[in-house]
């Protein structure tokens, strides 16, 4: 027991509280959806989960997770290559294959794994992995964890990315990879993919894009950020999640040529040391991806909701960050006020967090919104409302 390590301890936390940084969790009673309930009872209207589809409390998806309950078990209690695996898994992996349009798909329990496995297991000491300086904390956390050359080129500037591949080719880089997210998801706006796909054929890199926040909603079909430029087939490695559109529990994946699939089933680290996703998870995630299949009107109403949304709170005066996407950054500047803001705007009904550095640069502070498509036209307009209102109160606006 040292006592000087304890101490430093609170000392990291009182830091944390000075500067305004600390993050307090708040609590919600309800399921996740537009209406929630805080602990104190109070109904709010919520506009920051990742519940683009509104499917986390949908009934069918969560039909399909009890019937699998009842017939599957609860847990797998092991790891995929001992006795974790049943036909579900591999169902998955095939549907999320073909809906996103590679040959084959490798299953973690979540994102952050899929990232954190990823690297290590495909590229060597040879290799060059060449990142945008936005990308996920995950991502950077699996680059961290390969023995790669690492490149990273300021975020989303083509030039300064092309000076990084050249780098690499003048460093005798055996592969290089370019690696972004597709939608960034603090700012809403997407990676240049189609200048990206262009450096990368004239230097010769694979592309491997993180769409997190695109997979299920982003796209005519859902197929995320490459059918929203029209770059379908152009991306070498894609990595998503089953927790934000696709029913928002927990999951992850990658999707890439078969070969590598098979590669990564024998060497990622989380994928081969941790649980089995749960039975109940792939089968609820399976209706998911037949619910994204067969009902585009989701995808026609978050548009229609996000564009909707963007230019109100715009035409009240606030600066909105990010492209057409529902993300929607309304800018603040200090970590303090983005506190204060989201205080008031939960005591007025609208729950909306303030996000702050360190997971957004200093002095970049911000309220995140984020829209979905079961977002009313009247709850749309109470937010608006009540976003005019504290603006003004705040001297904002
Ligand atoms: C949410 C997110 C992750 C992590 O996904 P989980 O499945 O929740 O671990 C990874 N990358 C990006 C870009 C994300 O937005």
């Amino acid at each position: 027991m040292s006592k000087s390590f304890y101490n430093h301890i609170d000392h990291e936390i009182e830091q944390i509280l000075n500067d305004d940084l600390y993050k307090n969790e708040r609590f919600i009673n309800s399921p996740q959806q537009t209406a929630i309930k805080l602990k104190n009872g109070k109904e709010v209207m919520n506009f920051c989960a990742n519940d683009y589809l509104g499917l986390a409390n949908n009934k069918e998806i969560k039909d399909a997770a009890i019937n699998s309950i009842q017939e599957d078990g609860f847990g797998m209690a092991s790891v995929r290559f001992i006795c974790g695996t049943n036909d579900l898994h591999r169902k998955l992996e095939e549907k999320l294959s073909s809906f996103l349009g590679f040959d084959d798909c490798i299953l973690y329990v979540a994102c952050f794994d899929a990232n954190g496995g990823l690297f290590e297991p495909l590229f060597g000491a040879e290799d060059a992995i060449i990142s945008d300086s936005l990308n996920h904390a995950s991502i950077i956390d699996g680059i961290r964890l390969c023995k790669a050359k690492r490149y990273r080129y300021q975020h989303s500037d083509m030039k300064d990315l092309e000076k990084c591949l050249q780098q690499a080719d003048s460093d005798s880089a055996n592969h290089k990879v370019i690696v972004s997210d597709g939608v960034f998801s603090m700012d809403g706006t997407y990676a240049k993919l189609d200048k990206i796909v262009e450096l990368a054929e004239k230097y010769n890199a694979l592309i491997m894009l993180d769409d997190c926040h695109a997979t299920g909603f982003v796209g005519e079909n859902g197929r995320g950020t490459a059918e929203y430029f029209g770059l379908e087939g152009k991306i070498d490695i894609l990595t998503g999640t089953l927790g934000k559109a696709l029913g928002g529990a927990s999951g992850g994946f990658i999707c890439a040529k078969e070969n590598v699939i098979k590669l990564l089933k024998q060497r990622s680290r989380p994928y081969l040391f941790s649980n089995a996703l749960s039975p109940s998870i792939v089968s609820a995630s399976l209706k998911a991806l037949e619910i994204v299949k067969n009902e585009p009107e989701r995808r026609e109403r978050i548009k229609e909701n996000t564009a909707y949304f963007r230019d109100s709170i715009k035409s009240l005066g606030f600066e909105v960050k990010g492209d057409m996407h529902p993300i929607t950054p309304v800018m603040l500047g200090d970590a303090k006020k983005a506190q204060e803001m989201s205080k008031m705007l939960l005591e007025e009904g609208l729950y909306a967090i303030g996000f702050f550095y360190p997971v957004v640069p200093k002095g970049e502070a911000r309220i995140r919104l984020q829209i979905t498509s079961e977002h009313t036209k009247q709850q749309l307009d109470q937010a608006i409302e009540i976003f005019d209102k504290v603006g003004k109160e705040l001297n904002i606006i």
